[in-house]
């Protein structure tokens, strides 16, 4: 029969390849609903190949678009619209699994709404636990639902904790690229164009995610996520900069000994994983892994002068409540001017900083979920006056 999966998120690389996955393990799997943001071509596309039973769309005027497009079809697909329908897509009761891969706070409502309906969530999107870690794993707990990282860093994580004991684990450490800027100059810093930030030199993934990557925001975002999903203290974690991305992370053990999971950066791996557990599945189309080849892996400090995102994301996690929302929204909001030519690479960090401090005041130390909602709205809100192409 195979399990019925919604994916929110589904023209996004996360998205296009958990379809992949889909479609190269015939019979274990159903498309039951797709969501995207805008991309109806694609939405279109996967529509007819996949037959959803219903798809959402979130933009405003996307959802004109796509049913003008079905016209064309017989399908008889049902179109939802907006967060609501995202909502509606992750609870939806057919649904054995959710597959959260939107990119932003965007993916935290749908997330709680497939854990209130008690699904299995497969979760790409790391700003959810960024922003409210503490009420997603508590719901999760309430609920008895395991929520699988597709994160490749927390996928490792999970499959390495998964065969010891919690007690004799000392602690974790997860691998950083270092992005396409480790070992550039300040002054280099300065005039990178967006051009270069979405060039990663091993992952292929969407915009935001890249320029995170490249900023070392993302590396910060991952230490939150992984302090909320396996309950662990800031001390706890170290990043390591791994250049080659083949260690995706690993954990030290009491007696010394250190476990790491490995393989070549390829994210149909940790979404396989995700969508198969407990189970593993047998696969045929993953370049098997060359040790001599691969010659060295090397290792090296993150460098948080250059790049001091990641030094505001350890701000954030140590003071926790609101703030990692805020330092979340105020990043989204960072790379996106950044990505439209309004700021420099170099603004980001000093733009979230400002909107930080600027929280102070409203800060909320043990937060509802309203109060995080509140306080990410009035991040993105937040100007710093930041803008303009002379930079601060
Ligand atoms: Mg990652």
């Amino acid at each position: 029969m195979g399990k019925n999966i919604v994916i929110i998120g589904s023209t996004g690389s996360i998205g296009v390849s958990t379809l992949e996955v889909i479609s190269n393990n015939p019979g274990e799997y159903n498309v039951l609903g797709l969501s995207c943001n805008s991309n109806t071509d694609l939405l279109l596309k996967q529509i007819k190949r996949f037959n959803p039973r219903f798809v959402s769309v979130y933009s405003p005027g996307a959802k004109d678009e796509l049913e003008h497009k079905l016209k064309k079809t017989k399908s008889s697909v049902r179109v939802y619209e907006g967060e609501e329908g995202n909502i509606a897509a992750a609870s939806d009761k057919g649904a054995d699994a959710v597959v959260v891969s939107v990119v932003g706070g965007i993916g935290l409502l749908p997330t709680l709404a497939a854990i209130e309906k008690k699904k299995k969530v497969c979760l790409a999107n790391k700003e959810t636990l960024v922003c409210a870690g503490d009420i997603v794993m508590g719901e999760a707990a309430r609920k008895k639902v395991r929520i699988i990282p597709i994160d490749s860093e927390h996928s490792a994580i999970f499959q390495l904790l998964e065969g010891v004991k919690r007690a004799e684990v000392k602690r974790v450490i997860i691998t950083a690229s270092g992005g396409p800027f480790r070992g550039f100059s300040a002054a280099a810093l300065e005039k990178v164009t967006p051009e270069q930030a979405l060039k990663h030199p091993n992952w292929s993934m969407g915009a935001k995610i890249t320029v995170d990557s490249a900023t070392l925001m993302n590396k910060g975002l991952e230490v939150i996520e992984a302090m909320k999903l396996f309950g662990l203290e800031l001390d706890k974690i170290s990043v390591v900069v791994h250049p080659q991305s083949i260690i995706h992370s690993m954990i030290e053990m009491n007696d010394g000994s250190i476990l790491a999971q490995m393989g070549y950066p390829d994210m149909r791996i940790p979404i396989s994983y995700a969508l198969s557990y407990p189970e593993r599945l047998a696969v045929d189309y993953i370049k098997p892994f060359d040790f001599v080849k691969a010659g060295r892996l090397s290792f090296e400090e993150p460098d948080v002068k250059k790049f001091p995102c990641l030094a505001l994301a350890y701000d954030a996690a140590r003071r926790g409540g609101t703030m990692p929302a805020v330092l979340n929204a105020a990043n989204e909001s960072a790379v996106r001017d950044f990505l439209a030519g309004r700021i420099k690479f170099t603004d980001i960090p000093k733009f979230i900083k400002k909107a930080m401090d600027n929280h102070l005041k409203e800060f909320v130390a043990a937060p509802s979920l309203e109060d995080i909602l509140a306080a990410d709205a009035r991040a993105r809100a937040f100007s710093p006056k930041t803008s303009g192409r002379k930079g601060v």
